[in-house]
């Protein structure tokens, strides 16, 4: 066996990548059909307890799409989404924040808990951390950030455990100037929130491999540019629209790498932090050219 191909070398490339987040917050969105499998949610949390005993601080930002649809269902309430976007009323706004806040939230900090990672639940309404203000009288209730007020996650972040901040799990409900609920896309939240902390590196886990192109294919690296041209083409549609849409947006606002790939990609998480290979997507503002699957994400030992 040569040198190079030597398990040290796996062990001293892990190391590197330890080394390089170590310090530093990455900010996690679990897409919605992730959150429907207890086991799945249960292995995510291990792994973020593994990632976080390294020393990498997390923001962890949630959907809950399908489990929205099944309490309108349950009370007869039909609903209709535009770009992505659910128009929503203020009916359906009281069961929305009863599932996100009452329900999806607080499963995700028990199971947290319970893999020995302090978190603390929190939606954007508590301490007004996502200000809104309507989007479009069309989409009714739908929320556009208009501030993020940072102090109270980074007052959970930094209550510490053995050196170690505590997980910030926050639910996109926000509020606005007259104390009522918004429904804000959770990938809106989540890049807003990144932007406002100074987070350069954002995952969002979700229930495709990454973004695919016209024949289904996986597509690998994608610069901004040519994100907007999957957009202008209409390749991107409904949820990954959305999301493409605030990728563009955190890209063009501080946020370094954004990646997407499948919540159900055995320890994804892991691999996309600590290991030479990429998975799913990875977004950038100019690519580095690059087939990341197959080569370094950067040349720590050239
Ligand atoms: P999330 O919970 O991650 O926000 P969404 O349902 O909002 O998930 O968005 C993901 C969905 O977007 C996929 O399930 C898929 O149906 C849809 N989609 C549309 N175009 C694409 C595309 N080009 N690549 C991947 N997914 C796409
Ligand atoms: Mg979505």
């Amino acid at each position: 066996m040569s040198q190079a191909n030597t398990p040290t070398r796996g062990v001293i490339a892990t190391l590197g990548y330890v080394k390089k987040f170590a310090g530093t917050t990455v900010l996690i969105k679990l897409g919605g059909a992730a959150l429907q499998d207890q086991k799945l949610v249960v292995k995510l949390c291990d792994d973020l307890s593994l990632i976080r005993s390294v020393g990498v601080s997390i923001v962890l930002v949630h959907g809950g799409g399908p489990s929205i649809n099944h309490e309108l269902t349950l009370r007869g309430i039909n609903w209709e989404f535009v770009d992505g976007l659910r128009i929503t009323t203020p009916q359906m706004m009281d069961v929305i924040e009863m599932t996100l806040c009452g329900n999806v939230n607080r499963k995700i900090v028990r199971t947290l808990n319970q893999s020995g990672v302090p978190a603390v639940g929190i939606s954007g309404t508590d301490a007004s951390t996502l200000f809104c203000k309507k989007q479009s009288a069309k989409l009714g209730q739908v929320g556009e950030i208009s501030k993020v007020n940072t102090a109270y996650i980074n007052a959970i972040l930094n209550t510490q455990e053995k050196g170690i901040g505590t997980i910030p799990v926050i639910a996109p409900v926000g509020v606005g100037k007259n104390g009522e609920a918004y429904n804000i896309n959770a990938d809106w939240a989540a890049v807003r929130i990144a932007e406002a902390l100074g987070i350069k590196k954002v995952l969002f886990l979700t229930d495709q491999e990454g973004i695919l192109d016209l024949e289904q294919k996986l597509i690998q690296e994608l610069d901004a540019g040519e994100l907007e041209n999957l957009i202008e083409t209409s390749v991107v549609k409904g949820g990954m629209l959305a999301k493409s849409r605030t990728v563009l947006h955190a890209l063009r606002n501080g946020v370094t790498d954004v990646h997407i790939f499948n919540a159900r990609r055995p320890n994804g998480l892991i691999e996309e932090l600590f290991t030479e290979r990429g998975v799913g997507t990875v977004c950038r503002l100019r690519s580095r050219g690059a087939n990341i699957s197959n080569t370094p994400k950067e040349t720590l030992y050239a």
